[in-house]
C-alpha cells in the first residue's frame, strides 16, 4: 500500500526539493501546481528517474472549490487510500512599503498562504483523523516570526500560518497528528532570484542563503516517526538570523 505526501507548490524551489526528498523516502508524492505545469512535469520526471513514485495534482491554493473538485476526484480514484502527510508550501512575495501597498497586493500574498492551509488542510485532516496518524508542516518565514520592513502583507500571513499551526496543533494531538511550522530565512531559488545576494549575506550570520533541500531535510524529519513528540513549533531554519 502507497504512503501518500501532497506538497502545495513543490513544481520549483522548496516544494520540490521537499517532494524529491520525500519521495526517496519511500511516499508516493503528489506535486501540486499551479501555472508551471512544465516544472511539474520536470519535478515528476526527476523523481521518478531515482526510483521513487509520483503524481501531479494542479490546483490553484487560492481557490476553494478548485482545491475540493481536485481532492475529491483523487479521493474517488484511490478508494480506501489517504493522505498521511501534508506540507503548506506554496507561497508568493509581492513586497513593497506598506504606505505604497495596494490592495491587490496585500490580498494576494495573505490568500496565498492562508486559504492555501484552510482549503487543503481542511480537505485532508478527516482522513489523517480517521488513521490516528498523520503529519502537517506549514512553510512559514522568518519574516513571520520577526517581521521584515517591505514585508508586511507577508509578515502577516505567515503570521497568520503559525498562529494556525499552533492552535491546530492542539486539536488534533490526541489523534497522533502533528502540525509544525518550519521558519526559512534567506533561501536561493526563483522567488529569491531578484534580491541582492552580495548584499543581504552580510546580514545573515552563516554568512549565505539555504538551500532547498537544507528545508527538505528539516521537514523530512518532522515528517518521520522519530519526532511523534514534536507539534506546534516553529523550527527557524536561517542560518542564525531571527
Ligand atoms: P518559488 O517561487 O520558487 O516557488 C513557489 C511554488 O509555489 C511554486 O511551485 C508555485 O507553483 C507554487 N505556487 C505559487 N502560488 C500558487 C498557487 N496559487 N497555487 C498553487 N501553487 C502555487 O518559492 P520558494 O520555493 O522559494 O518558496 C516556497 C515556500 O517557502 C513559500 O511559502 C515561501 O513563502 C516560503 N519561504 C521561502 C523563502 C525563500 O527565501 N525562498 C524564505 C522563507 C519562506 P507554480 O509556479 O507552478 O504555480
Amino acid at each position: 500500500m502507497n504512503t501518500y505526501a501532497l506538497i502545495t507548490g513543490s513544481s520549483r524551489g522548496i516544494g520540490r526539493a521537499i517532494a524529491e526528498r520525500l519521495a526517496k523516502e519511500g511516499y508516493t508524492v503528489l506535486i501540486n501546481y499551479h501555472s508551471h505545469p512544465e516544472a511539474a512535469e520536470a519535478t515528476k520526471a526527476a523523481i521518478e528517474a531515482a526510483g521513487g513514485q509520483a503524481e501531479l495534482l494542479p490546483f490553484d491554493v487560492t481557490d476553494g472549490a478548485a482545491i475540493e473538485a481536485a481532492l475529491s476526484a483523487w479521493d474517488a480514484a484511490h478508494e480506501g487510500e489517504h493522505i498521511s502527510v501534508l506540507v503548506n508550501n506554496a507561497g508568493i512575495r509581492r513586497d513593497g512599503l506598506l504606505v505604497f501597498m495596494n490592495e491587490e497586493d496585500w490580498h494576494d500574498v495573505l490568500r496565498t498562504t492562508t486559504e492555501g492551509f484552510y482549503y487543503t488542510t481542511h480537505h485532508v485532516l478527516p482522513g489523517m483523523l480517521r488513521a490516528r496518524k498523520g503529519r502537517i508542516v506549514n512553510i512559514a518565514s522568518v519574516s513571520g516570526v520577526c517581521g521584515i520592513p517591505g514585508q508586511a502583507n507577508y509578515s502577516a500571513a505567515k503570521a497568520a500560518l503559525i498562529g494556525a499551526t499552533k492552535a491546530l496543533s492542539k486539536e488534533v494531538a490526541a489523534r497522533k497528528v502533528t502540525v509544525n511550522a518550519v521558519a526559512p530565512g534567506f533561501i536561493a531559488t526563483d522567488m529569491t532570484a531578484d534580491l541582492d545576494e552580495a548584499e543581504l549575506k552580510k546580514t545573515i550570520p552563516a554568512g549565505r542563503f539555504g538551500t532547498p533541500e537544507e528545508v527538505a531535510a528539516l521537514v523530512s524529519f518532522l515528517c518521520s516517526d522519530e519526532a511523534a513528540y514534536i507539534t506546534g513549533q516553529v523550527i527557524n531554519i536561517a542560518g542564525g538570523m531571527g
